[in-house]
């Protein structure tokens, strides 16, 4: 995990007002972006069930076939709960889970192999950012750690330093977005 949940929300928020305009847009259609942002972050579950976290964390759920799956999903959640909007569904669920990707590029790794798989099936090769920019969540990262060694590892000052960070890099392209649209509406 690198950039925090809250980072990653606000990249998703940031990217859902950008791309549906005033009159299309649904708490469905932000509830799908902020979760699409979060998704593949889900690869703590597996490991949680197993009493050890991070055993499967950044591996295949952190690449674009992933994305584009999830791209997929939301179509067809949206169409289901909308009618019209599938296409939007789409680009809005498969961009969020890219920006998750993106954040996770330059954040830091404690453990190889660093990186994440983002063009997995086609290669393994996993890929980092040489310059990390954010911080991320400090977590118990061994594939052993324990559920409350891992739980412990994340409620620690270093965590909110980067929640901190985060605010100050990612909160500009919200209050971009918010400024940049109700000119292009009007
Ligand atoms: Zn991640």
């Amino acid at each position: 995990m690198r950039a925090t949940p809250f980072g990653r929300s606000r990249a998703g928020y940031a990217i859902y007002r950008l791309l549906v305009s005033g009159e299309q847009r649904r708490s469905a259609l932000l509830l799908v972006a902020v979760v699409m942002a979060n998704a593949p972050d889900l690869d703590f579950v597996p490991g949680i069930l197993v009493g050890a976290p991070a055993m499967y964390h950044q591996g295949v759920s952190h690449s674009f076939a992933f994305a584009a799956a999830a791209g997929v999903m939301g179509a067809v959640l949206l169409r289901a709960m909308a009618g019209r909007v599938a296409q939007m569904g789409f680009f809005l669920a498969f961009l969020c889970y890219s920006s998750h990707l993106v954040l996770d590029l330059f954040g830091r790794d404690a453990r190889p192999p660093y990186g994440i798989p983002l063009f997995w099936p086609l290669t393994d090769h996993t890929f980092l950012s040489p310059v990390p920019l954010l911080l991320g969540v400090h977590h118990a990262s061994r594939a052993s750690s324990s559920t409350s060694e891992w739980v412990n590892s994340i409620l620690t000052l270093r965590n909110v330093a980067a929640l901190g960070l985060e605010i100050v890099l990612i909160l500009p392209l919200v209050l971009l977005t918010w400024r940049w649209r109700p000119a292009v509406e009007s």
